[in-house]
């Protein structure tokens, strides 16, 4: 019986988490669930899978939730401490981490501090500070696997293999929902253009960073710290039905890739079961179906974005942690319609000019690049 704790657990992948957990009564044992203000449907989930401790980002739904639970019910605890002792709870083996953006840092890594296995879906804390969340897993002896289904399909293939063998990481794009579009045809997109992904359901931030493809520059860099690749190894290629879900080419010429519909739940179950496989719910690949897979090169000129997170990467030191912070920023304000589509990478990009790079020795180091770059996009918007 694995005792598990999802954080972010109201939001896309904390559901599906707990569509495979709830399959396997005999296997998975929820003990905690935490979620930033929906104290309505953090309610819900308590009843279907009684957790013994629930925090909430938002003092008072927390407080509203408290009051509404019965005396058997579980301990509500409020704000970021309530979050991180929820990370921490001494009986949790694993911690599925997936709250969206930088309110993921600090949860994720006191669930390292604590060593718990960490599975991760939330992906900006590794690009702020991907050296230092490596560093501390070594450490504490952690073992760190990924639910991003691009990463769980390199996990995948890297199964049994040596680092020195590893030729290229190959991720693979969908492209999104407005991979055919100009730059002028993308000028007036509206969020809910830009929201409706093809082959993914998913919550906002992720859905519009799919959109501009910034999505992929942030998967490049957690590729890197993930596997421990220099950025040149790492690859992007535009494949649109988003079938195969990564490759990792080898020394002697092999391609590995991993296929399969694209299905969340298929990428949680593999860490949820690591290292064993068990059965889900996603729907069989049948190829005949499909029928063609394609594939084409990302065109630099029409998605900046990957651009901008390559040469962040390069850059390094504080320049991650710039782009994730201007990033987060200025998704929030197209979804607001404070800005344009096009204006997302634009203000990422003037951000990052804005910005002077430094070394992030400590997890303060971080924190104040992230805050700075923040206020430089606020003013750039
Ligand atoms: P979502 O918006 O659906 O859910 C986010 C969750 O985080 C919710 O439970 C929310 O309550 C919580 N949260 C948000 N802000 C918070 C805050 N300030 N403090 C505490 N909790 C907060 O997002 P999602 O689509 O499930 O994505 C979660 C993470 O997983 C993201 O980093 C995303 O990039 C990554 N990811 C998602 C998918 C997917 O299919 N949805 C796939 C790969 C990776
Ligand atoms: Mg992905």
């Amino acid at each position: 019986m694995k005792n598990i704790v999802i954080l972010g657990a109201t939001g896309s992948i904390g559901i599906n988490t707990l569509d495979i957990t709830q399959r396997f009564p005999e296997r998975y044992k929820i003990i905690g669930l935490t979620a930033k203000s929906n104290d309505a449907k953090l309610e819900d989930l308590i009843k279907r899978v009684q957790p013994k401790v629930v925090a909430l980002q938002d003092e008072n739904a927390a407080q509203a939730l408290s009051k509404r639970l019965p005396k058997s019910g579980p301990e509500v605890l409020a704000g970021q401490a309530g979050i991180i002792e929820v990370a921490r709870l001494s009986e949790a083996a694993l911690v599925i981490s997936a709250i969206v953006g930088s309110a993921g840092l600090l949860p994720t890594l006191s669930a390292i501090r604590a060593k718990k296995t960490v599975a991760v879906a939330n992906k900006e804390p590794l690009v702020m500070a991907g050296e230092i969340i490596q560093r501390e897993a070594k450490e504490n002896g952690v073992t760190i696997l990924p639910i991003d289904s691009e990463h769980s399909a390199i996990f995948q293939a890297l199964n049994g293999e040596r680092h020195q063998d590893i030729q290229k990481i190959i991720l693979t794009a969908s492209g999104g929902p407005l991979l055919g579009l100009s730059a002028e045809e993308k000028t007036n997109i509206s969020p809910e253009r830009a929201l409706a992904h093809p082959n993914w359901k998913m919550g906002p931030k992720i859905s519009i960073d799919s959109a501009t493809l910034m999505n992929k520059g942030l998967e490049v860099i957690e590729a890197k710290w993930l596997f421990d690749m220099p950025p040149e190894k790492i690859e992007v290629i535009i494949h649109p039905q988003s079938i195969i879900h990564s490759m990792v080419e080898f020394v002697d010429r092999s391609v590995v890739a991993q296929l399969g519909l694209p299905d969340m739940r298929t990428p949680i179950s593999y860490a949820l079961g690591w290292p064993r496989r068990q059965e889900t719910p996603a729907p069989r690949l049948k190829l005949e179906e499909i029928g063609s897979l394609t594939f084409e090169a990302p065109d630099p000129t029409r998605f900046p974005a990957l651009r901008l997170a390559r040469e962040a990467l390069k850059a390094g030191g504080s320049a991650p942690a710039a782009l994730n912070a201007a990033n987060e920023i200025a998704v929030e304000a197209f979804l607001r319609k404070r800005c344009g589509f096009l204006d997302i990478s634009r203000i990422v990009e003037q951000t990052l000019e804005a910005s002077r790079n430094r070394s992030l020795d400590s997890l303060e180091d971080v924190l104040e690049a992230d805050a700075q770059a923040r206020e430089t996009a606020r003013n750039c918007i």
